[in-house]
């Protein structure tokens, strides 16, 4: 196990399917002092939508169909994205359900803290972590990216 360092300032993505974004705007709307220490990304019209309730800066990636969630996933592989709340739906299919799933699956990859509904962000942004630093635990992965050295050299 390596640990990297998630600082007092978070960087936090926030992402809602179109039938959960009402839910989020709520959600942001109750929260904004608090999400205002932070770091926010979004996805693009989740975005557009909280800036104009929240007058915060966001930054805006690509809408999620159109390759938000991976650029959000990206983001969270090189380390520029360390907590993620994605209220997505659980009731709809969704174009991009490859790209949801893989967002969700890279997020577990790399040990960061996921809120997918409204109960989990409730806990999630008042808990004590929020305003200290906090050593997360990553795998190692260095034998999985050398396994290919190892098996040339037999
Ligand atoms: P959107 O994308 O914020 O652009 O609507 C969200 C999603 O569906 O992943």
């Amino acid at each position: 196990m390596s640990k990297n360092i998630i600082g007092e300032k978070k960087k936090i993505a926030l992402i809602a399917h179109d039938n959960k974004k009402h839910e989020l705007l709520e959600w942001t709307r109750e929260n904004k002092s608090q999400l205002s220490r932070h770091r926010l990304f979004a996805t693009g019209t989740t975005g557009t939508l909280l800036e104009e309730e929240l007058d915060l800066k966001i930054t805006k990636l690509e809408s999620g169909p159109l390759g938000g969630d991976q650029q959000v996933g990206a983001k969270v592989a090189e380390g520029e994205i360390d907590f993620l709340i994605f209220f997505w739906d659980p009731l709809e299919p969704q174009s991009h359900d490859p790209d949801i799933k893989a967002l969700l699956r890279i997020a577990a990859v790399w040990n960061i803290p996921v809120a997918c509904n409204r109960t989990s962000a409730d806990f999630m942004i008042t808990s004590p972590l929020m305003t200290k630093q906090y050593s997360r635990s990553i795998p190692d992965y260095q034998a999985y990216r050398e396994r290919l050295k190892q098996k040339a050299s037999v």
